[in-house]
């Protein structure tokens, strides 16, 4: 069986979901992932916001404006009254709901319950729309099998269990469509996997049910070797191995969840990246074969913090890493890029939220400075060290730019250089430049 997930864009209009039903209803059994409509997370967080600052009127009319843009979308999309009537009466009760919440205190609970508002509604709409045109479909509540657990990290053993009992009960559909991003944590409540997280959902499904592949349905075909947001005349990768696609997803290539690779690499479940727009392009498959020495793509993480402890006096001493990483990991902070030398070590963090503390522990270890809007460069290949020159000619294409870290070796995939946020754009085309042009 496939899993295929798509986007907002994918179906961010009464048209593209037309769109996407045209392209799901082949014969073939498969599991349908939705994302919520282009705009609605961001929508549903502006909403909170109201609530969170206790504004009320303003929370209403931001929901009676979305609830008027939902409204317009289902006249689109179904043409009998009686669909249209089902549908608008679903509406009315997620939008009630979402109003309900001027009448409690607002927490985070809150919050993420109105989020995940948004992938009910368009899968709701969407099953809605295939039984209208007589599909065989069934909705499977993803708050029912999709969990994460005290770590906020995925329970793998109660998805694959709890997914395979909801099939099971009907085992004769052609088209399962569940939500991407929502899922329960430990306690039960609602919770979800993070902006741009329903590609994890899919590739999390894709590993439950052991699927022969995993479908990543977006608005473009597949991944570009640079981000085609800075840079002009980007082309798609038609190959990537499982490693080199996660070094890119976790760098900033934004087709891809940081985390979705790691489920479908574990269980060697290909990953195809296509275009809803443009479906016969090729795009890119993700899998255990790469092009051997080839550098594939440059991608981009923003919001990076460098932070640079110097001792001479206790680096060679044994333990002197261990201590300072010891001080990152008590503050729950995950480290990006590390490099040393015989009197320092600088390390890049994009967690900044315990930096004061993570500082102030770290002073006890030598003198502390920090660089803030940094931004980390990553080129991603078929890189082993045996395979002269390509470090040369990468950074060769960087000698404009000033450098604040490099890194490399770390594994046969990757190079990474920490920049200045002001320069991210230049060194991306400059290295588009040099690599692929
Ligand atoms: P979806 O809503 O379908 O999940 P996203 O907006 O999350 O889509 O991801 C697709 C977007 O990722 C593209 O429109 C593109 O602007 C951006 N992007 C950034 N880097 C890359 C890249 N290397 N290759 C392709 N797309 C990229
Ligand atoms: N709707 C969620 C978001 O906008 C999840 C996703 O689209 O992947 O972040
Ligand atoms: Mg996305």
């Amino acid at each position: 069986m496939k899993v295929l997930k798509f986007g907002g864009t994918s179906v961010g209009s009464a048209a593209r979901m037309k769109n996407v039903a045209k392209l799901i209803c082949d014969g073939e059994q498969k599991i349908v992932i939705l994302s919520a409509m282009s705009g609605t997370t961001n929508n549903l967080i502006e909403i909170s916001d109201y609530f969170y600052k206790n504004n009320i009127s303003g929370a209403l009319e931001k929901i009676n404006i979305l609830q008027q843009k939902y409204a317009d979308v289902v006249d689109e999309l179904y043409s009998s009254d009686e669909y249209k009537s089902e549908a608008k009466l679903n509406l009315k009760n997620i939008f009630e709901y979402l109003r309900s919440f001027s009448k409690s205190v607002f927490t985070l609970f809150e919050e993420k319950a109105i989020l995940a508002q948004g992938e009910l509604l368009s899968t709701a709409m969407f099953h809605l729309y295939l039984q209208e045109i007589g599909e065989n479909s069934i909705l499977l509540p993803a708050l029912e099998f999709m969990r994460i657990d005290k770590n906020a990290e995925p329970d793998t053993a109660f998805i694959a269990e709890n997914l395979a009992k909801q099939i099971a009960t009907q085992p004769d559909k052609m088209i399962y469509i569940t939500q991407g991003f929502i899922c329960r944590n430990f306690y039960g409540e609602i919770d979800n996997l993070q902006r741009g997280g329903s590609d994890y959902t899919a590739s999390l499904i894709g590993a439950a049910v052991n699927a022969d592949e995993i479908q990543i349905w977006t608005d473009i075909d597949g991944m570009h070797n640079n981000d085609p947001r800075f840079v002009e005349g980007t082309k798609p990768v038609p190959v990537l191995h499982f490693e080199e696609a996660a070094e890119l997803a976790y760098f900033g290539a934004k087709i891809l969840h940081p985390t979705c690779i790691l489920p479908a690499k574990l269980a060697n479940i290909p990953v195809r990246l296509l275009n809803t727009m443009e479906p016969k392009a090729p795009g890119t498959l993700i899998s255990t074969k790469s092009k051997k020495g080839k550098i594939e793509a440059v991608a981009a993480k923003d919001g990076i913090t460098a932070i640079k402890i110097k001792s001479g006096r206790m680096l060679l001493a044994h333990g002197f890493l261990r201590k300072v990483f010891e001080i990152f990991e008590s503050y729950h902070t995950p480290i990006d890029m590390v490099t040393t030398s015989e009197v320092g070590v600088s390390v890049s963090i994009d967690n900044v939220k315990r930096l004061d503390e993570i500082v102030n522990d770290l002073k006890k270890f030598g003198t502390v400075t920090i660089d803030k809007d940094m931004v980390i460069i990553c080129v991603v290949g078929d890189m082993p060290f045996e395979n002269i020159g390509f470090q040369a000619k990468v950074v060769g294409a960087m000698s404009e730019i000033p450098v604040r870290m490099i890194s490399y070796g770390g594994s046969n995939y990757n190079i990474s250089f920490l920049i200045k946020a002001e320069d991210k754009r230049r060194a991306l085309n400059a290295l588009s430049h040099a690599l692929f042009n």
